[in-house]
């Protein structure tokens, strides 16, 4: 196969759906991250707003002390301290609590808080601490809720995890107040808020609020003290199902975008699975079709390069197809090409192949021991075939090519590994052509002589025109002699082809090959003009001449107006016209009858004599006799050729001749070789004999000489 369709088909087959699945996870893990990271922002900013209210309410709290102490009057301001709620203690550098309001539930663990972010722990080195900080507060774990704790006991998060959403705590306004007391009024509304959100914590809708207690210390009294106020976080539920509502339609959106993909997915590989199967399938017969025949085939036969078996493959023709779907119908005739290729398959062994080719084309890989035992198995197949159907009998042809095999000196099989099956194909192809001519069933094998024809066709094929041109064609006379008087009474005009590289080529080499490519028409006025022109300069030297005949071959006379072109040749030349004889073949007659009894007539009218080739060498001759207004009967060579049969084959000339007589015709005996024969024609009455005996076709000087002797 051609690697360009090899690849093609490659292409087809190849699936991408994996390259599909990794973009699909790489887009979904994308849009996962992005929404943890979107969801885990929201946190982080809900916690903060939370939390910044809560220092700077203990921050408050902090700095009423801190005042009271400078003005000595801390007595004072403890019950005051504890109507904000929070539970409170101050303790002494030594650790020693000077004062403590409600229950110490104060962790062991300390972080301490700088003014802009927070530092968990001395241990977590790999926090950066860059900014600018006052070592006033810090933050206690508390020891009883250490964990963000839900209503329903839920434990979410630990204090570290908190404490993380807290950095960095923005405190732009504070920062940005410019007296204590507009710093004091920021710190009164965010303790009102705070109060609140304890107003809550406490309240019936305690229920969907989440809280997270913990201790927050600030240094107070010049550093010598600490002051200590239990704070919360808080956020009631409803803060957080907006969120949740979010993460959740996107969660739920990013599912089904994911399903969809997963389905398309599903689907391209099913559609291209689909795709390959019909890439593979015959539909006429349901089965196998050329493309898979050849690619597979070759694939098979590179895996089994060394099996044991010779492999051949065959191009099965059911002959005359198109008449049976004339005759029944289109319908009918592909329902019987698949029973056709259901039989065929059902001869075949695991490892052979069959597909339908084309219309009347099947194409077989079969293994085999013995070339003839292919050739039997073959027969016998058709033999089947033939009869596939009770009322009819079909035929089948055969064309059988092998794949080339060599041995080792074990004699193990090498095949070619790569072998181009389309190529062995066309090869048996050309084998079973040559069987096309009849309908009947057989089985040709491929051979060489094959090639070497091709070769020769296609060589006469290129070098027509320039041996035409360069009158590379020589025009040979063979005269036809009165057996009763052994007078010249004719001569028949046979092209020759003398070429420097090819030699001497006989007319049989490529007469037929003309006819084919439809060459034959300028080759046959060629001869006529060029006989028209000797016989003119022969006139003119004042010899003797007697008629010559020139073929026209059967391609000829699908051409109308022949008689004219004839005439205008041989009239340019200024031949008379009695000296132009011309041949008609017989099978020509089976052509279009009506068109060719037309050019006879004009041929005639014109004053030329027209003959009738190899008569007998036909089917139809005497039918064709009976139509065609003839002047010359030429008897088939044949009719002298082998074992005589006696009396019979004599009866038949002899007949032959007295019919032509009675329809006033001339008669020719071609390719008399022996006097026995020549001496027989005469008594029968046989007007010239064309043969060896007299003489062979020759050139024209050799011609003339004979001319002369007349
Ligand atoms: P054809 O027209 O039947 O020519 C007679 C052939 O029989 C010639 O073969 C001739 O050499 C051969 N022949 C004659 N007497 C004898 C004999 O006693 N014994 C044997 N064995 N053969 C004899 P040739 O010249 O090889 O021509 C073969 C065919 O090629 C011709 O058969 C004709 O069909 C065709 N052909 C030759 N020249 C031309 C041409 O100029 N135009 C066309 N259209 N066909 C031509
Ligand atoms: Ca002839
Ligand atoms: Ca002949």
């Amino acid at each position: 196969m051609a690697k360009k369709n090899t690849k093609k088909i490659r292409k087809i087959k190849k699936n991408h759906s994996w390259i599909s699945i990794i973009i699909l996870i790489l887009i979904h893990s994308t849009i996962g991250i992005i929404l943890v990271a979107f969801a885990s922002a929201m946190m982080t900013f809900f916690v903060q707003n939370k939390a910044n209210s809560e220092y700077d309410s203990v921050r408050y709290l902090a700095l009423l002390y801190d005042k009271s102490v400078k003005e000595g009057k801390q007595e004072e301001v403890y019950s005051q301290l504890a109507k904000s709620g929070h539970d409170y203690l101050i303790r002494d550098n030594a650790g020693n609590i000077i004062y403590k309001y409600g229950n110490d539930t104060i962790g062991k663990n300390r972080y301490k808080l700088v003014s802009d972010l927070i530092i968990i722990n001395d241990d977590e080195q790999d926090m950066n601490i860059d900014v600018d900080y006052s070592n006033d507060m810090y933050l206690y774990a508390d020891s009883e809720n250490n964990y963000l704790e839900f209503e329903d006991g839920n434990v979410e998060a630990n204090m570290k995890t908190i404490l993380k959403l807290l950095y960095p705590i923005q405190r732009k306004d504070m920062k940005n107040a410019v007296s204590d007391a507009e710093r004091e009024k920021i710190i009164r509304d965010n303790l009102r808020e705070n109060d609140k959100a304890i107003k809550g914590i406490m309240g019936d809708d305690r229920r969907y609020t989440v809280h997270l207690p913990f201790w927050v210390a600030v240094s107070v009294n010049e550093g010598k003290e600490e002051f200590i106020a239990k704070a919360y976080i808080n956020f009631a539920m409803q803060d957080l199902t907006y969120l949740l509502v979010f993460i959740v339609i996107m969660f739920v959106l990013i599912v089904i975008v994911f399903i969809t993909m997963i389905i398309n997915i599903v689907s391209n590989i099913v559609n291209q699975r689909k795709v390959v199967k019909l890439l593979f399938t015959d539909m006429v017969t349901d089965g196998h079709n050329k493309t898979w025949f050849i690619y597979r085939g070759e694939q098979y036969l590179r895996k089994h390069s060394t099996a044991k078996y010779n492999y051949a493959v065959v191009n099965l023709v059911f002959v005359k197809y198109r008449n049976y779907c004339m005759c029944h119908s289109i319908e009918q005739g592909q329902k019987l090409l698949k029973k056709v290729y259901n039989m065929i398959g059902k001869q075949l062994d695991k490892k052979e192949m069959l597909a339908h080719i084309a219309d009347s084309n099947y194409a077989l890989l079969l293994k085999y021991d013995d070339i003839d035992m292919l050739k039997m198995r073959l027969q016998s197949m058709i033999l089947q075939l033939e009869k596939i159907e009770q009322e009819h009998t079909f035929s089948f042809q055969a064309g059988v090519a092998s794949i080339d095999v060599m041995k080792n000196e074990n004699g193990k099989v090498l095949r070619m590994k790569n072998v181009d099956l389309e190529a062995v194909l066309n090869n048996a192809c050309t084998a079973g052509e040559s069987l096309a001519t009849g309908y009947e069933s057989g089985v040709a094998l491929f051979d060489n002589k094959f090639v070497e024809d091709q070769r020769w066709v296609d060589k006469v094929t290129e070098r027509q025109r320039y041996a035409l041109e360069h009158e590379e064609f020589i025009v040979y006379y063979q005269p036809k002699y009165d057996p009763g008087t052994d007078k010249l009474r004719g001569a028949e005009a046979l092209i020759r082809w003398q070429n420097d590289d090819m030699g001497f080529v006989p007319p049989g080499r490529f007469i037929p090959i003309f006819e084919k490519n439809g060459f034959i028409t300028e080759i046959d006025h060629y001869m006529l003009e060029n006989v028209a022109k000797d016989q003119k300069a022969w006139l003119d030297r004042g010899f003797k001449c007697v008629p010559v005949s020139v073929n026209i071959s059967r391609a000829h006379f699908i051409e109308t107006d022949l008689a004219d072109q004839i005439r205008d040749i041989v009239d340019r030349v200024g031949t008379p016209h009695e000296y132009i004889e011309l041949e008609l073949t017989e099978s020509a007659f089976f052509d279009d009858k009506k068109a060719i009894i037309n050019t006879i007539k004009k041929l005639k009218e014109y004053g030329f004599a027209v003959s009738m080739d190899d008569f007998g060498s036909g089917y139809s001759s005497l039918n064709s006799l009976k139509d065609m207004p003839l002047d010359v009967l030429k008897l088939d060579a044949e009719f002298f050729r082998g074992e005589a049969e006696g009396d019979r084959g004599e009866i038949v000339i002899s007949e032959a001749i007295k019919l032509a007589k009675s329809l006033n015709m001339r008669t020719v005996a071609e390719g008399v070789e022996v006097k026995e024969q020549v001496d027989f024609l005469a008594k029968q009455g046989c007007d010239m004999i064309q043969g060896y005996y007299y003489a062979k076709p020759m050139p024209k000087e050799d011609y003339v000489q004979r001319m002369m002797k007349e």
